[in-house]
C-alpha cells in the first residue's frame, strides 16, 4: 500500500511514522508513505518572488472570493503535486505493477471514517493520495477535478489535514497482512475487551489496593471469555 500525503509541512509526519508499529511496516515495506509539498510547485511571478538575497519565497494561498476571514490554499499548486504523484504511480504500472488509486480530501464535513471504512478502501486500493488542507481549506474545484472523496475524522475542527492523514494511515495500515504481529492481528477478531490489565495482581497506590477482577486469573477460559463479552456489550451499549 502506498499513502500519499499532499500537504505544507511533511515534517510534522516524521517522529509518529519512525515508531513502533507503522515505523516497522515502513522498515519492511509493508506500507510505503510520501509526500508532495504544494510549495514546491508553485510557479508564476505573482506567487513565486526571488528576492535580491536570492531567498525565494512561495506562496501557496491567496484570499477567499466572496469575502471572509482566513486564506484559501489554491488550486494550482495542489493539483500540480498531485500531478507529480500521478506520475510517480504510472512509472510503477508501467514497470508491471497494478494501481488502484483513491484520492481522499479531508474536510470536517466529509463522509466519516472508520474502521469499516479502512478495511474496505485496504482491500480495493493499492495507491491513497490524500489532500491535507490548512487555513480555511483548499480550493474547492480541487476535489471536483480530482473527483476526491471528502472524508472526516470526526465532529471537530483541526487546524490542518496531516492528524487525520497520519490517523488514516494508521488505521488502514492495521488492516493490511503481515503489519501486526501474529498476537496482534487476531486482536480484531477475537474477543476482545474494552477492559486490560497486567502486572502486577494487586496495585498499591496512595495507600489504597487495586485488584485484578479474579476472574482473569482463574484460568478459566469459559468464563474469561463470558466476562469480555459482558464488559463488550455492557461499553457497546
Ligand atoms: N473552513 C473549514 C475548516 C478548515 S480546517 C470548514 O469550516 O469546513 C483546515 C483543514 O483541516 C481542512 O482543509 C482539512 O484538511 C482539515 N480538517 C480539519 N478538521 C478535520 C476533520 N474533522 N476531519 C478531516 N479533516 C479535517
Amino acid at each position: 500500500m502506498h499513502f500519499h500525503v499532499i500537504t505544507l509541512f511533511p515534517e510534522a509526519f516524521d517522529s509518529y511514522l519512525k515508531e513502533s508499529i507503522i515505523g516497522r511496516a515502513i522498515k519492511e515495506k509493508k506500507i510505503k508513505v510520501l509526500f508532495a509539498n504544494p510549495r514546491m510547485f508553485v510557479t508564476g511571478k505573482k506567487y513565486k518572488r526571488v528576492w535580491p538575497d536570492g531567498n525565494v519565497s512561495r506562496i501557496v494561498d491567496d484570499r477567499p472570493f466572496g469575502g471572509g476571514p482566513g486564506m484559501v490554499l489554491r488550486a494550482e499548486p495542489i493539483l500540480k503535486a498531485v500531478e507529480s504523484v500521478a506520475k510517480k504511480i504510472a512509472r510503477r504500472t508501467k514497470a508491471g505493477a497494478k494501481a488502484k488509486v483513491k484520492v481522499i480530501n479531508f474536510s470536517p464535513s466529509g463522509a466519516k471514517f472508520t474502521t469499516e471504512y479502512a478495511k474496505t478502501a485496504a482491500k480495493k486500493y493499492t495507491d491513497i493520495i490524500m489532500l491535507s488542507g490548512r487555513y480555511e481549506g483548499i480550493d474547492a474545484r480541487v476535489a471536483k477535478i480530482l473527483k476526491a472523496e471528502d472524508v472526516s475524522i470526526g465532529d471537530y475542527v483541526l487546524t490542518g489535514g496531516e492528524l487525520p492523514a497520519m490517523i488514516l494511515i494508521d488505521c488502514m495500515a492495521r488492516q493490511i497482512p503481515g503489519v501486526l504481529g501474529k498476537f496482534e492481528s487476531l486482536e480484531e477478531e477475537r474477543v476482545s475487551s474494552s477492559e486490560f490489565y497486567t502486572r502486577p495482581e494487586i496495585l498499591e497506590w496512595k495507600g489504597k489496593k487495586h485488584a485484578v477482577p479474579p476472574v482473569l486469573l482463574s484460568g478459566n477460559h469459559k468464563e474469561i471469555e463470558e466476562w469480555k463479552n459482558k464488559g463488550r456489550e455492557a461499553s457497546e451499549k
